[in-house]
């Protein structure tokens, strides 16, 4: 095929997608202009767009293809059970083969007080289910005034009307009358911003104890559950002091309230254990798991419901009213057990602890000598960069988000896909990435910053 034939194809799809099709978290009018970027195949951790040209994916498509892209192994298990049984629900005492067996595989790989899941088919349905459990577990022991469920600022669960409402994304908030009543939201952990001159793991403590605070002035009586994300993904890959979580679960267990982690991002290796609450040390009540169940082969997700739950949500009886179409769809499930055989035969979560992870975290480290950027951190294969105007003084830049999004676009038309959140640069590179091409992902980043500062006038 000729490039002018790819780039009439090109600009047709682009036509198409501009004239019909709207895109999440996108505005509108501003992408129809610019067109947007088509992703037609994807091999190892790079994509390929409709000219041919590669781009290493350095957000594992949306923090989920962990094993990376072209896994045939999974193709085959989605095909096989599409031929044996490609759908059938789980309502009206039906259940099928791969959901049973995933069930009995997660409560294999998660922390031992899990036993038990409720499938759905993505992170902002779990926490809507997780809403719903918890309202109803309290229900159930007699106090059904503990509805409050306390979250964070600039926290994400979600897009879902309870999801969004866990969030604390105050441009969510502001569209559509949210957040839902009895959803209230504390101080995010976030040392580089808000701890100024205290030492991080002081800073991790006040920040935790803002939940004791707030848990006082609504009445103890009153709360329910607090969710928290052990590392904040969409808020800009925040990972608190570790002060920060262990303090979080001894309030909670004072005031006798439930202990959701959002593992969305966290779980299934990312932090270099099978789980970000075990990264930290903490003992929840809930995980929310998506993403990478599936490696993003298939749409799935699931509530992690521990046994302090779970006794109540069974032993006292009665229908839970709530439920998908697509609950333990067959094939969702067929692929995240492939999926996770795949993880569990390459060792991969062992090799985020030991091997890549650390190389990863070396590597990126090394661009905190760039003047554009005031701190560098990650755990695992998750990476952060802050990008601010004085480096010495952690001044951020006046226009919160334009430097971010000026780096974002070098970072596309140089081969890298690194995210921006505000002026924070982010990654979330797939489990199986080489340590070649991390030296290609954290050359071309810096590239990418260089042409930033040259643009701000910075040297
Ligand atoms: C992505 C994400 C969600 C929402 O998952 P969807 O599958 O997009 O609904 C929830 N929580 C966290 C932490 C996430 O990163």
């Amino acid at each position: 095929m000729s490039t002018g034939a790819r780039n009439a194809t090109t600009r047709d799809l682009q036509a198409l997608d501009a004239r019909h099709y709207l895109h999440p978290f996108t505005d509108f009018q501003a992408l129809a202009g610019e067109g947007s970027r088509i992703i037609t195949r994807a091999e190892g951790v790079y994509l390929y767009d409709s000219d041919g040209r590669q781009v290493l994916d350095g957000m594992s498509g949306l923090w989920c293809v962990n094993v990376g892209y072209g896994r045939d192994e999974i193709v085959e298990a989605a095909a096989r059970q599409m031929r044996e049984l490609p759908y059938y629900n789980s309502f009206f005492k039906s259940a099928n083969p791969p959901a049973v067996e995933l069930a009995a595989l997660l409560a294999e790989l998660t922390p031992p007080q899990f036993n038990h899941v409720f499938f759905t088919n993505s992170g902002s349905e779990a926490n809507d289910t997780i809403v719903r459990m918890v309202r109803r577990y309290w229900d159930l022991l007699g106090e059904p005034g503990r509805s409050v469920i306390i979250s964070r600022h600039n926290a994400y669960h979600g897009s879902t009307m309870a999801g969004a409402s866990l969030g604390g994304m105050a441009a969510m908030h502001g569209q559509g009358g949210l957040p839902i009543p009895d959803i209230v939201h504390i101080e995010q952990p976030y040392w580089y911003e808000n701890g100024v001159d205290l030492p991080p793991e002081e800073y991790g403590l006040r920040a935790a104890r803002r939940l004791a605070e707030k848990i006082e002035q609504i009445g103890p009586g009153r709360v329910g559950a607090f969710i928290g994300e052990p590392i904040q993904g969409a808020g800009g890959v925040i990972v608190p002091p570790d002060s920060y979580w262990p303090e979080i679960q001894r309030i909670c267990r004072e005031y006798g309230i439930l202990l959701i982690a959002d593992e969305v991002i966290c779980g299934f290796g990312r932090t270099g254990r099978w789980f970000g609450c075990e990264h930290f040390g903490i003992e929840p009540d809930f995980l929310t798991i998506a993403k990478g169940l599936t490696s993003g082969y298939q749409p799935l997700g699931g509530v992690m419901v521990g046994d302090r739950v779970a006794e109540v949500l069974i032993g006292r009886g009665g229908e839970f009213h709530h439920g998908y179409t697509w609950s333990g769809h067959p094939v969702a499930c067929a692929v995240a057990l492939a999926n996770l055989a795949i993880v569990r035969r390459e060792r991969l979560v062992e090799r985020v602890h030991d091997e890549i992870g650390p190389y990863l975290q070396r590597r990126w480290r090394e661009l905190a000598d760039h003047p554009l950027v005031g701190e560098v951190r990650g755990v695992g294969m998750l990476g952060a960069l802050e990008l601010v105007a004085h480096k010495g003084s952690r001044t951020f830049f006046r226009d919160r988000g334009a430097v971010g999004t000026i780096c974002r676009d070098h970072c596309f038309a140089n081969g890298l896909v690194m995210r921006a959140v505000r002026d924070t640069m982010i990654i979330a590179p797939p489990f199986v990435i080489t340590t070649g091409e991390v030296d290609e992902l954290v050359s071309r980043a810096r590239r990418c910053l260089d042409l930033t500062a040259a643009d701000l006038g910075i040297r």
